[in-house]
């Protein structure tokens, strides 16, 4: 038996993750905090970020879905219910907060004045960062849905705890959803329904897009089973680009997923039919789609294709 030597190697990636990060520094189109996976943005980042928001809502007009918006971090209630910590507990975070009396204060201040961490001094304060930008729907659906169930269209922050220096990985980013809460054919036909339309609008910003079936990194060894379980019930699609190059794994800078049931049981939601309620979203990850345009394009969006810059109306 030969074994064949792998063409690339994960040094490889790392650099072209590396050159692409000093690139995006370097250009001032992101800014570094001091923490991996965390940017300050330009206005040139910005204005391609909005560009790329504003098309994306553009291709999803014709769901007419109902907007909502919703703060950055969840009630531990209704995280509680989603099943997250379940699935990725090495992804979730928590609020603290400081509850205690001026001796506690004091003793906060000490440690502090000796160089030691202060965090210890803070107490759970019941909020979670939310790592997906539709958790917190689901609690306002609890009952029964209309005929036809409901679409909406919500962005906002996600926060997932990944340090990392590709900056196609970011810890606090933001996700544009159309999610559909209905029937088991009506969420089914949301996510099946509109992978062309999600795939074109990609394509249409000169990017190479592939759809392939998700595989998301459920946790230890029951995280296993769910990972395959997602793959062979082809529950998640995602919209991948190669951002480093042929050689490398291209990047899902978006997602189509069916949640079946989950999310309708552990809520308590129900069809006009009295059956349990399915979901279905879809995922523009905003900044990985804008990063993936100025690896693909460069950081000047003046220079980019007439046919790109058309698309994004930029
Ligand atoms: P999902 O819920 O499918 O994991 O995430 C939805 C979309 O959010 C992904 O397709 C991707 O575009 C974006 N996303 C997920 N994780 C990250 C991340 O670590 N950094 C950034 N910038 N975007 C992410
Ligand atoms: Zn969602």
């Amino acid at each position: 038996m030969t074994i064949t030597e792998p063409t690339t190697t994960a040094t490889d990636l790392d650099a072209a993750r590396a050159d692409l990060r000093a690139r995006l520094l370097g250009d001032g189109v992101l800014i570094d905090l001091g923490s991996p996976g965390l940017y300050g943005r330009s206005g040139v980042f910005e204005r391609v970020y909005q560009a790329v928001d504003a098309a994306a809502v553009r291709s999803q007009a014709d769901l007419d879905a109902d907007v909502l918006r919703f703060p950055p971090v969840e009630p531990l209630a209704s995280f509680e219910r989603t099943d997250y910590i379940a699935s990725f507990p090495d992804l979730a975070a928590a609020i603290s907060a400081f509850t205690g009396d001026d001796r506690t204060h004091r003793a906060l201040l000490a440690a502090r004045e000796r160089g030691e961490r202060w965090e210890s001094f803070l107490e759970p304060a019941d909020l979670m960062l939310t790592p997906a930008v539709c958790h917190p729907l689901y609690g306002l659906l609890t009952g029964t849905l209309p005929a036809g169930g409901r679409t909406f269209d919500i962005v906002g922050d996600s926060f997932r705890r990944e340090p990392s220096l590709d900056p196609m990985r970011l810890q606090a980013f933001h996700m544009h959803e159309f999610v559909h809460v209905g029937t088991a054919a009506s969420a089914r036909a949301h996510r099946d329904g509109r992978i062309a339309r999600l795939r074109e609008t990609l394509e249409s910003f000169g990017l190479e897009i592939d759809v392939v079936p998700a595989n998301d990194p459920f946790f230890g060894r029951v995280g296993q089973m769910l990972a395959r379980n997602q793959v062979e019930q082809a529950l998640k699609f995602e919209f991948v680009t190669p951002v480093y190059g042929p050689d490398h794994e291209p990047t899902a800078i978006s997602s189509a997923n069916l949640h079946e049931d989950h999310f309708g049981t552990s809520f308590g939601i129900r069809t006009a039919d009295g059956d349990v309620a399915h979901s279905a979203c879809l995922a523009f990850g905003l900044e990985r789609i804008t990063i993936a345009l100025f690896a693909r394009h460069g950081s000047d969006p003046v220079s980019w294709p007439a046919n790109v810059r058309a698309a994004l109306a930029l």
